[in-house]
């Protein structure tokens, strides 16, 4: 297994202002339980607030979403995560492994939600799918990325390395879900054309229509992509931000690796939202907001 990722290149020869038809859907792949204060540390114990994301009782957890989102780039699939895999219907832990196991307290995936499922329902299929961009690699997102053996898997920088550590499990990666021979590449970090108030970003059609920007913090190579619509900038946050309230309030989750970068992150985000009223900010895991969203076969464009 690679140990340092080769970096992207990007082949396409897009012009910034030129004219792609982009779509953006999101995909509801399941719905998994956790405790409460997994989501905000102020709902925990005020003395050992990560201890809740084990001891928390039953009343004091939530179902919350597991996402993932395909954009359409004229005739180019993009996947944004992968969701959850079909086996964790029958098999959960199978997928995501005993350590997480003991962090989700249970699981609902109806039949045919899975990613894969979901992309030939909408005529297309997962051979199809050029790139898949993976927010971080905890199991929660690449649960299904065995269902994209041809693409190419872009990462943030760092983010292999930390999921190839000795104390993977700590961080809440499972080494098999990912232990495939693809096409994994790290996404470089251009200072040139960032969405503000980010200072750094990749543009990956070189059009300015999907732009990856690093945002830190919930794991060392997190990263959060833009997608600008002719109608709104969208912003898929990852687990940047879990919930709404994780970057209006800067309220931190109970899983804290990286606290100042995650801080950092937050507030960029916080930024973006008040930079750009009219973009619509999707986080990670939010049991609220997600409902509320159009969900494929509907799409945002
Ligand atoms: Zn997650």
């Amino acid at each position: 297994m690679r140990n340092r990722l080769p970096v992207f290149q990007r082949t396409e020869s897009g012009e910034k202002g030129r004219t792609a038809k982009v779509r953006l859907y999101l995909l509801e792949t399941g719905w998994v339980k956790v405790a409460r204060a997994l989501l905000h540390r102020e709902d925990g114990f005020p003395l050992l607030p990560s201890a809740a994301v084990w001891l928390a009782r039953e009343g004091d957890t939530v179902w919350i979403p597991v996402v993932a989102y395909l954009i359409v780039h004229d005739d180019d699939l993009v996947m944004v995560d992968t969701g959850l895999h079909e086996m964790c219907r029958t098999d959960p832990v199978g997928n995501i492994g005993h350590i997480m196991a003991s962090i989700i307290r249970g699981f609902r995936v109806p039949p045919g939600t899975d990613s894969k499922s979901q992309i030939g329902r909408l005529g297309y299929a997962v051979e199809q799918v050029k790139y898949v961009i993976i927010s971080h690699l905890h199991t929660d997102h690449a649960s299904a990325l065995e269902y994209f053996s041809l693409a190419t898997i872009l990462l943030g920088r760092g983010e292999w390395e930390a999921a190839q550590g000795l104390l993977r499990f700590q961080g809440g990666y499972n080494r098999r879900q990912f232990a495939f021979p693809y096409d994994f590449r790290e996404v470089p970090q251009d200072p040139i054309a960032p969405v503000p108030p980010f200072d750094r970003g990749y543009d990956l059609f070189n059009d300015g229509t999907v732009v990856i920007v690093p945002t830190p913090g919930h794991t060392i190579g997190h990263q959060s992509i833009v997608v600008r619509l002719p109608s709104q900038m969208v912003l898929l946050a990852g687990d940047a931000v879990l919930t709404e309230r994780s970057y209006r309030e800067l309220s931190l989750p109970g899983f804290l690796p990286y606290k100042g970068r995650l801080r950092a992150s937050l507030e960029a985000i916080r930024v973006f939202s008040e930079l750009h009223p009219e973009s619509l900010v999707i986080p990670g895991h939010d049991p609220e907001k997600w409902p509320a969203l159009k969900k494929a076969p509907d799409h945002y464009e």
